[in-house]
């Protein structure tokens, strides 16, 4: 069922056997698979994820190369509802764990000061990463490019670079090497620090041996039309020609709410997880981008399978067996 401010209290006293924090790629796989198997969710999306912000899922078997994310989500969302998960758009503020069970305490509605705490037996964490991008005044001219022609994933987006003039933003010196590994893709890269760090001597040897030019001007506008890229204009008035771009600004990790819990392992921001994508704590899976490995939405919606049928298992295994009596 969707929920929302107008009925969630129908579900207050609700203990649900998961809750899928966020419902992206990876979350609403897990919610189809748990609603397949019998089991109560609760998926709870904020909304304008990372899925949500790219324009076509380009290398995902079956499905037409141009397909937006918001199209999957919107598809995906109303088939785990369709099989009997609840949907509420919130944001989770903090998981508390209980012994046997967490809290979730869900912020619904910008305004919403205290919150509502909701249930469950497992907590699965598929709240993903959003990418740092360059902070201009208009960020308007940001977003006009980026996921269009202005990318943030070299293994999504890599072969539509091919041989072309690019820039590649980088916001620390150690982002810089991201240049090494596009140049599988194309030679043809101008790197811009956006006046964001010094580079050092080695750093400017070194990308000057492979011919790459390195402008340490901050970036005053993109330039280019219809999200096509055209070149980047520099506040000194350089202009940097390139019709695409990389940007090696890093990314923000939504996991602040599992910061208060105790025994999960990290790897640095990311969760560590095992072959069932369950974390060091026995009833917290984690998902896709959040966790340690690839950032794919094949991974994701992988993960998603596997997280559900484990806790299936754990709960089926727990449960008395069905007898056929009259
Ligand atoms: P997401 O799909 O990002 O889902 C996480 C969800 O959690 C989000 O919807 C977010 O709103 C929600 N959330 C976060 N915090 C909270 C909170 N506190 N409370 C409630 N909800 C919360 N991958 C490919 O495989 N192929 C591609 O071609 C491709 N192209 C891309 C292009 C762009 C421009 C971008 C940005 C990404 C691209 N990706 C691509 C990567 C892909 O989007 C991710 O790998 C994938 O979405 C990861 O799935 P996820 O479930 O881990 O995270
Ligand atoms: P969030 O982190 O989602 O939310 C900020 C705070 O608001 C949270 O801490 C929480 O307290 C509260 N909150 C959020 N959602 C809820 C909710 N549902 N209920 C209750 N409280 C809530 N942004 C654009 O605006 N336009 C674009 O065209 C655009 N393009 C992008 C392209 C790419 C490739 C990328 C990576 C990002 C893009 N962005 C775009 C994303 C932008 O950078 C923001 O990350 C995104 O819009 C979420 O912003 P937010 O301020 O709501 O942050
Ligand atoms: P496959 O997709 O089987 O691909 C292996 C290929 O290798 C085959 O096409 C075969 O012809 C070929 N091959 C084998 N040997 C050789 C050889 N020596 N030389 C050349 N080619 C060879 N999964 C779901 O997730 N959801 C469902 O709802 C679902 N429903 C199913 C319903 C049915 C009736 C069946 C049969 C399966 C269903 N599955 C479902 C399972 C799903 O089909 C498999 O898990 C999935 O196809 C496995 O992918 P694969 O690449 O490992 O194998």
């Amino acid at each position: 069922m969707k929920l929302s401010s107008k009925n969630l209290e129908t579900r207050l006293d609700t203990l649900y056997d998961a809750i899928v924090v966020g419902g992206g790629m990876g979350g609403i796989s897990a919610a189809i698979y748990l609603a397949r198997y019998g089991l109560k969710c609760l998926i709870v999306e904020k909304g304008k994820g990372r899925s949500f912000w790219m324009q076509d899922l380009r290398n995902y078997v079956g499905l037409d190369p141009h397909t937006p994310g918001r199209d999957i989500l919107k598809d995906g969302t109303e088939q785990a509802i369709a099989w009997g998960a609840d949907h509420l758009r919130g944001y989770v503020e903090e998981a508390i764990d209980e012994g046997e069970t967490f809290a979730v305490r869900v912020k619904v509605g910008k305004k919403d000061p205290t919150g509502s705490v909701f249930r469950s037996k497992y907590l699965i964490a598929a709240s993903g990463i959003i990418d740092v991008l360059p902070q201009l005044d208009n960020m308007q001219n940001v977003y006009d490019y980026a996921g269009y022609t202005l990318h943030v994933c070299m293994i999504c987006d890599g072969f539509d670079m091919w041989d072309q003039k690019a820039v590649l933003i980088a916001g620390t010196e150690g982002q810089i090497n991201a240049a090494f590994v596009l140049n599988w893709f194309t030679p043809y890269i101008s790197v811009l620090t956006h006046g964001l760090c010094s580079v050092s001597d080695a750093m400017k040897q070194k990308l000057a041996d492979h011919g790459y030019p390195l402008y340490e001007a901050a970036i005053a506008r993109f330039l280019g039309e219809n999200h096509q890229l055209s070149g980047v204009e520099l506040v000194d008035g350089t202009i940097v020609e390139a019709t695409t771009g990389l940007v090696s600004m890093g990314s923000i990790y939504h996991n602040q709410y599992l910061k208060g819990i105790q025994g999960l392992e990290w790897d640095g921001e990311n969760l560590i997880t095992n072959n069932m994508a369950q974390t060091s704590h026995p009833r917290i899976f984690a998902l896709g981008d959040l966790k340690q490995g690839l950032n794919q939405v094949s991974i994701a919606v992988a993960d998603g399978t596997l997280a559900a049928t484990q806790i299936w298992r754990n709960i089926r295994r727990a449960s008395p067996p069905r007898k056929w009596e009259e």
